[in-house]
């Protein structure tokens, strides 16, 4: 700790009543808006559950999993952290129990701890505040949310560990902020405060003693209400924040701001607080209010039944839309249903199409239906990672007419177009695989460069020929077909720096067709929308006054 900048100051934030009230976005927004102060920020996620990293779980469990340029997969909070604060994320803004544990028996197998027992306190709680405290520069705030709802037993050692670095930083430079739910009941027409009662007492049981409450409510929080629950709980009155529904995330900051949020914390460290620049967001908020037009783009998925599995994307073709100064609908359509089914039926009213990643059989089928429909009829796409593949399967099955053509993901014996990579290089060095190694954060992941082909697509769109884009995926197109598919229609017209690995393929006779191996979604935010949906929201827009 003694390389700590002793300037910065640590806002620890938790939730409590229920899940799923949205505590990533409530720790973006409040960076936003202490950035729009002139603060410098960072934002860290401490995850209670086991699983090293969320890379192998389900995306119906958890959502998407973010990957960060330096390759880590991580929660999904970290994309709304980027997206919010502009501020990339690295491996070192986000853990998990499992990773805590894994550092812990590691340091043990090593004999680091000779002679002693090894116990969550203080072992765990340590690796917990190490964790808190490095790799940091001279941030004025670090934003460290931890995950779950207070009270779950996997979040105790964390609890612990915060409780510990308040007192060993000092109160004043920590700050605790609690974000809460006062539930409405319409028999009682009122808001209830109880549970966020509850909730600090819970919390006062861990000996912390929270200095801000945000409180979600859908409707304004009478004063008295608010009188009462700072005094149940130990708190500023000016310190309860009210926190209502609005009706699109880019209204958060500037909500908060409006409750001066950013003031009371400023309040809290005894600190200058500077004026505040919002009109970026404000900016934002009065496209959505009155934009020129609406544009609609299909998204044909496998995951579409929980959308937080497609949080970045959705997020990167609203900034696109922003940028075009129109509101984007997403239509999300389940690849499967789409199997055996009139494509008509599902595209007549879209104006663009766009096949994201994916893992797995199901729905495969649908997603080549999809692509062929935006082939054929002439509608802008765009396909990313699993949406690539599917891409250049479909030109082969059904323009070069290789019945067979697939991903030995999906088939072993089939004609391989698509295949497992064995070898690639990652900053000089080898990285090698195995067709039964482990599946736990060993694909292709990261930052990785990209060489574009002068006069394609590609290059307009970027305005250059050298891009970094980051990566999630274990297999690859073949470039043994490039001449294959070049006498389909179909260019590779992005590859890896060592021209092995295609990155970007297109199709010139089509009026706007392009697909990536890599997520350019990720990299995508509000002040510095992506420009492949821009891109590809400017075409979706040019395709809509067609027809
Ligand atoms: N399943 C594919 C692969 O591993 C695509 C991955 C993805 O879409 N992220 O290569």
């Amino acid at each position: 700790m003694s390389s700590l900048n002793p300037n910065t100051k640590f806002i620890f934030i938790t939730g409590g009543v229920v899940s799923s009230l949205g505590k990533g976005l409530a720790s973006a927004s409040l960076a936003s808006i202490l950035q729009s102060r002139g603060f410098k920020v960072r934002l860290r996620k401490l995850d209670p559950y086991l699983n090293v990293d969320p890379g192998t779980m389900s995306p119906f469990q958890h959502g998407e999993v973010f990957v960060t340029d330096d390759g880590t997969e991580a929660d999904l909070d970290l994309g709304h952290y980027e997206r919010f604060s502009g501020v990339s994320a690295r491996k070192s803004d986000s853990t998990t129990t499992g990773k805590i544990y894994q550092r812990v028996i590691d340091r043990e197998r090593h004999g680091d701890y000779l002679g002693a027992t090894i116990q969550v306190i203080p072992h765990v709680t340590n690796e917990i505040k190490d964790f808190i405290v490095n790799d940091l520069e001279d941030e004025d705030f670090v934003l460290c949310e931890i995950g779950g709802t207070v009270g779950d037993i996997e979040g105790q050692p964390y609890l612990e560990a915060i409780r510990q670095l308040a007192y060993d930083l000092g109160r004043d430079r920590t700050m605790f902020l609690h974000l809460t739910l006062l539930p409405y009941i319409p028999t009682a027409g009122e808001l209830k405060t109880k549970p966020t009662q509850h909730s600090v007492k819970k919390l006062q049981e861990y000996g912390i003693q929270p200095d801000m409450l945000l409180c979600r409510s859908q409707m304004p929080i009478p004063e008295n209400e608010k009188r009462k629950i700072a005094l149940f709980c130990n708190i500023k009155e000016e310190n309860v924040i009210q926190a209502l529904d609005v009706s699109n995330i880019y209204q958060v900051p500037l909500a908060y701001s409006k409750e001066g949020m950013d003031k009371a914390v400023c309040r809290h460290f005894n600190l200058p607080c500077p004026d505040a620049d919002l009109s970026g967001w404000e900016d934002i908020v009065n496209i959505l209010k009155s934009p020129e037009g609406e544009v609609r783009v299909a998204v044909v998925g496998k995951y579409v039944k929980l959308l937080e599995a497609y949080k970045s994307l959705s997020e990167a073709l609203n900034h696109g839309a922003i940028a075009n100064k129109h509101k984007v609908k997403i239509k999300w359509i389940d690849s499967e249903e789409l199997e055996n089914k009139n494509p008509e039926d599902f595209f007549s009213d879209v104006h663009g199409i766009l096949v994201p990643g994916g893992f797995g059989l199901r729905g495969t089928q649908g997603k080549i239906e999809a692509v062929k429909y935006a082939r054929t009829h002439n509608i802008p796409f765009l396909g990313i990672c699993f949406g690539m593949q599917m891409a250049v399967i479909e030109t082969m099955r059904n323009v070069l007419e290789i019945s067979n053509a697939n991903t030995t993901e999906l088939d072993e014996n089939c004609e391989a177009v698509v295949g497992l990579m064995t070898e690639w290089d990652k900053d000089g060095a080898k990285q090698i695989r195995h067709k039964d190694g482990d599946l736990g954060g060993t694909m292709r992941l990261g930052a990785y460069e990209t060489v574009i082909k002068e006069g394609s697509l590609a290059q307009s769109i970027y305005q250059t020929t050298n891009i970094s884009e980051r990566h999630r995926h274990r297999y690859e197109v073949n470039i043994k077909y490039q001449d294959a598919l070049n006498k389909a229609g179909m260019i590779i017209s992005g590859t890896s720096p060592n021209g092995d690995l295609p990155e970007i393929v297109e199709i010139p006779n089509h009026p706007w067709f392009i697909a990536v191996q890599y997520h350019p979604e990720l990299k995508s935010r509000p002040f510095a929308p992506h420009p492949l949906f821009v891109e590809f929201i400017k075409a979706s827009i040019k395709h809509s006054r067609l027809v």
